[in-house]
């Protein structure tokens, strides 16, 4: 049985192959301006066409049904194939060789001739790198360690080491130690530049990420000085055949043992929260690494835990109280039911991470903040029962209309009727009447699911292209996805909290997870694809690639700039009003000193509001 293909030749083949044409065997296209090409989509029953595809970036959407990808998603989609036969038939078409990686298949623990020198490759880099962190170019990655609470012996506990800002130090040192440039490429320690090879990894904090059986198999890096020119906070091993990340947990290492016999994980989200609960005594703890929990890893976690044939245990997620941990336990509660109800979540009560939760409050706490975990579903309801007003009537009904959905989508009917009767419970309302709303969701779902033709996406949470409420969020969004270059250096300064439309803020995380606008290359929308598995996600990608941009001359760095400045200017304006609104309820005798802190944080937030709106205006003329 052959191998999986070679991902660069998966690459050669999405390039080479012109979506224009092989679309085009299928449905008739004709240009529609911009570069963009219309046609009926063959998706859908159409009478005017909302099919576009965009040769040049290679990637077609439909605005009527959501379908959109590259040109291999179009053929396995079209054809019903696999992605592997459909990646051969392209390739024979255009006349790409194809190889493939030895062994059999992509399985993680495939072994094939390589892997031992990877892994060889990544404990001497590790080594490396620990003993760089000594070095005086190191200082601000030891008071990095020093301000999160972790002295020598925790850094050296974990491995933790720092790479060299010279750019070609550690490629240097592994050559000396016999390894060939393939070897250091492929196990994703040095990038092939067109000097020659580069370290993947410069200037960082870093952190060797092992197997279950302790092998390195890649390294986590946070940033940690001001000019490093690549902007995420953290960059993680690329998928190598020794590193998957949908399957990577940091610290499974040191935890695999204890979760077994504990029958306990807690699941937190970073690399210092790990090292923060070991040290405080919580010795469960693992950590996602530059993705989000997913099945995958949800099933390394339940091999862990598996006894006999029965699932036991309890998974802990330490999620922060903000949007995004919230959003998090939303995907953990909508995958694997099974999963969910032996879940649970713990958040502090002031929204600490374990590591700041160690620092401020000491060990105990650490402890205390697992001990205080809550079944997830409980944390889900209340989580959207909290977004609306209970005082009120319409309040009450909305939240319930919104939270029985959810109930609905629990798959273990057994459930369903304990889970009405705490929503009851949260809302103040009569559990029968809950019970009536959750059956009218459940049949309006299944109707829906009937009424849809087959091959129908959901569309469910994207939002409407012509929103006004999202316009600049979107023009922001296609820019950094169509045109990374007049767009990349405007966007230090932007967050998460740019985007209020919560898929949009999903297309901004992946824009991070791919390293941020600043590594755009010529496989940039592909690498933006590979970033999400979420459909829906993959369905805006698409069309933010497709969608013409709303200006009629070609988009410069003036259009970028007048839009990045004005969604700065709006995400600050929405920071005033929840300041103002803050400040009313908040006694200006009695909380003076909060009052007073307040008030001066609105003062500058003013000003900074103001000169972004300068900025803007200077970037129109
Ligand atoms: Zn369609």
């Amino acid at each position: 049985m052959p191998g999986r293909i070679k991902d660069e030749d998966i690459a050669t083949v999405r390039e080479t192959a012109r979506i224009d044409e092989v679309i085009g065997a299928y449905v008739t296209l004709r240009n529609a301006g911009g570069g963009n090409m219309k046609g009926l989509c063959p998706f859908h029953d159409e009478k005017s066409p909302s099919f576009n595809v965009t040769p040049s970036r290679g990637m077609y959407h439909c605005f009527g049904c959501n379908a959109g990808g590259d040109v291999i998603k179009f053929v396995m989609e079209m054809d019903g194939l696999s992605f592997t036969e459909t990646v051969e038939r392209l390739a024979e078409k255009v006349g790409v060789p194809l190889r493939y990686e030895d062994g059999p298949g992509p399985a993680r623990n495939s072994g094939g001739p390589q892997r031992p020198r990877l892994v060889e490759a990544h404990k001497l880099a590790a080594a490396y790198y620990a003993d760089q962190l000594a070095t005086p170019e190191a200082m601000q990655a030891r008071q990095f360690l020093d301000t999160r609470g972790f002295d020598q012996d925790a850094a050296a506990h974990f491995g933790v080491g720092f790479s060299p800002r010279g750019g070609e130090d550690l490629t240097r040192h592994l050559k000396q130690l016999g390894f060939s440039e393939a070897e250091l490429v492929a196990a994703g320690v040095s990038g092939q530049g067109g000097r020659g090879l580069y370290d993947r990894f410069r200037g960082r904090l870093m952190w060797p990420i092992r197997d279950s059986s302790g092998d390195v198999i890649g390294f986590g890096a946070r940033r940690i000085f001001d000019d490093d020119r690549i902007e995420a906070k953290y960059l993680n091993t690329s998928e190598t055949p020794i590193y998957k990340k949908s399957q990577v947990l940091y610290g499974i290492d040191l935890a695999r043992r204890e979760i077994a016999t504990a029958s306990q994980a807690v699941i937190v989200e970073g690399y210092t929260d790990v090292m923060a609960a070991h040290l405080a005594g919580v010795k469960t703890a693992v950590a996602t690494c530059g993705t989000a929990f997913g099945d995958d890893h949800a099933r390394v976690i339940r091999r862990l835990l598996q006894d006999h044939d029965e699932f036991r245990g309890e998974v802990i997620f330490t999620f922060d109280g903000d949007a995004a941990g919230q959003k998090a336990a939303m995907r953990a509660f909508e995958g694997d039911q099974n999963f969910a109800g032996q879940t649970y979540v713990a958040v502090a009560a002031d929204g600490l991470d374990p590591c700041d939760l160690r620092l401020q409050q000491g060990d105990a706490a650490v402890r205390d903040l697992v001990a205080s975990r809550v079944p997830l579903y409980r944390f889900v309801l209340g989580n959207v029962v909290a977004r609306y007003d209970l005082d009120r009537a319409d309040g009450r009904i909305d939240a319930l209309r919104e939270a029985a959905k959810l109930v609905t989508a629990i798959r273990d009917r057994s459930k369903v009727d304990a889970f009405a009767r705490e929503l009851a419970g949260m809302l103040g309302i009569d559990p029968n009447d809950v019970q009536r709303e959750v059956r009218r969701a459940a049949s309006r779902s299944s109707g829906a699911a009937v009424a849809a033709p087959p091959q129908q996406r959901p569309d469910v949470g994207l939002p409407d292209a012509r929103d006004p409420k999202y316009v600049l969020e979107r023009e922001t969004l296609k820019l950094v996805v169509q045109r990374p270059g007049i767009i990349g250096n405007l966007l230090a300064e932007v967050t998460e909290d740019a985007f209020t439309h919560p898929a949009y803020r999903a297309v901004w995380a992946v824009v991070t997870l791919a390293g941020g606008v600043a590594a755009a290359d010529e496989q940039w929308t592909a690498r933006l694809q590979a970033n999400t598995a979420d459909e829906r996600v993959h369905s805006l990608l698409s069309a933010l690639s497709v969608e013409q941009v709303m200006t009629s001359k070609e988009p410069d760095a003036a259009y970028a700039a007048q839009h990045v400045h004005r969604l700065r200017e709006v995400a600050a304006m929405r920071r005033i009003e929840d300041l103002k609104s803050k400040l009313q309820r908040t006694n200006p005798i009695d909380d003076q000193l909060e009052y007073n802190r307040m008030f001066g944080e609105l003062v500058a937030l003013e000003q900074h509001r103001r000169q972004l709106r300068e900025l803007a205006l200077d970037s129109t003329s």
